[in-house]
């Protein structure tokens, strides 16, 4: 029987995607770059190779602050200071928390069946700002973050502290809910705890690969 429920945050609670591209609006007009909308899938395409790089332990978050957007502007054409824009972009991203559609709801009818932990690889501080602005800190028992120790998901060590964290700590009474097939569902399964995932872009199912695959957050109410 679950009794705690681990949930990851960007693109999960908090629409990254949308966070990114008001983000990224703000700091271009600071810098005087005229913003385009093929920006925002250049920066989702080099953001998700440079984390998938760190999942797979090629890459440190630090490193990735440091190439991001020298690597985006190259590839736009845009000559512009990428160190600067990291600079911008991380210090305003924390000023923009959209939640994803039902995730408000989710969390109420959630929190009053289970304890609820975020799992997210992301800087602590910026996840406690963004939980906070979207009103979703009143639901989560702790934030789970442990990048400064350089552990993250998918890393069996990020939920064996994960199960650490959390009481009770028994595997079979933990589930996860997350929207990365490498990152939570395969971290989750690594551990055996109950995987959910969340398939929010409509990719085509792989059998097999989770317990439990919800399309959007509402379905959680017919699994958890
Ligand atoms: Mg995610």
């Amino acid at each position: 029987m679950i009794k705690a429920v681990l949930l990851d945050v960007d693109n999960t609670l908090l629409d990254f995607n949308k966070s990114a591209s008001e983000t990224i609006k703000s700091a271009f007009k600071e810098l005087g770059i005229k913003y385009s909308a093929d920006i925002l899938d250049v920066f989702l395409r080099v953001n998700d190779t440079l984390w998938h790089r760190i999942e797979k332990k090629e890459l440190t978050r630090e490193e990735l602050h440091r190439i991001r957007w020298s690597i985006i502007f190259d590839e736009l054409g845009i000559t512009a200071d990428g160190h600067e824009m990291e600079g911008l972009f991380l210090s305003r991203l924390e000023n923009f928390a959209i939640p994803v559609d039902g995730a408000i709801d989710i969390l109420k009818y959630l929190s009053a069946k289970y304890k609820l932990y975020t799992a997210s690889n992301a800087p602590y501080a910026q996840q406690v700002k963004r939980l906070t602005l979207s009103g979703m800190i009143p639901y989560i028992e702790k934030i789970l973050n442990f990048g400064n120790q350089g552990i993250n998901k998918p890393q069996k060590r990020f939920f064996e502290e994960c199960l650490n964290a959390v009481s009770p700590a028994k595997k079979e009474e933990v589930a996860i809910i997350g929207d990365s097939l490498s990152a939570d569902i395969a971290g989750g399964k690594s551990i055996g705890i109950t995987t959910v995932w969340f398939n929010r872009t409509g990719e085509k199912p792989v059998f097999g690969l989770c317990d439990y695959t919800i399309e959007k957050l509402s379905d959680v109410k017919n699994i958890l």
